[in-house]
């Protein structure tokens, strides 16, 4: 494939953050409603977003979207919004972003309620 070829095709598999977090929900084997809770969407849009996801990745399943993703390297990325994600956001000097600030306070939370 020509490398013009090459990035259009990586351009057009390109997620967005909530199509990557339903992907990555998907991966950890979380169901829809879960992953609506933990990202803040509605259980519905999570099943759009999951269909874009299978669309963008040619997948007819989330099962192979989520097998093709990790062909692709597509979930080696950094994960976002509980703590992992947010103490990895300091590891590199950054500020956390939103989904990992939300993710942080929830685990602080269940800490100080398991204490
Ligand atoms: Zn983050």
């Amino acid at each position: 494939m020509p490398p013009a070829a090459l990035l259009r095709a990586a351009a057009e598999v390109l997620l967005t953050d909530n199509e990557l977090a339903v992907l990555r929900g998907a991966a950890d084997g979380e169901t829809y409603a879960e992953t609506s809770r933990r990202i803040f969407l509605t259980e519905k849009s999570v099943s759009n977003v999951a269909t874009r996801v299978m669309r963008k990745l040619g997948a007819k399943t989330m099962a192979q979207a989520v097998h093709l993703a990790h062909q692709a390297g597509l979930l080696r990325r950094e994960r976002h919004g509980d703590h992992a994600g947010y103490t990895a956001h300091l590891r590199r000097g950054e500020p956390p972003c939103e989904p990992c600030r939300l993710g942080e306070r929830a685990y602080r939370n269940g800490k100080r309620e398991a204490a």
